[in-house]
C-alpha cells in the first residue's frame, strides 16, 4: 500500500517472522540468533 521508500529489490520478507517456539513477533531477525523472548535459537 503506501510505503514511499520501498524499492522492490528482493526484500527478504521471509525472514520476517514469529518465533515458532513462543510466537513472539520478531520482525526482522537474523537466522541463528536467539529469540529475545524465549531464548530459542531461530534458524
Ligand atoms: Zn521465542
Amino acid at each position: 500500500m503506501g510505503k514511499p521508500n520501498e524499492n522492490n529489490s528482493m526484500v527478504v520478507d521471509d525472514l520476517m517472522s514469529i518465533c515458532p517456539h513462543c510466537g513472539f513477533l520478531l520482525g526482522v531477525f537474523i537466522p541463528g540468533m536467539p529469540c529475545p523472548m524465549c531464548g530459542e535459537t531461530l534458524l
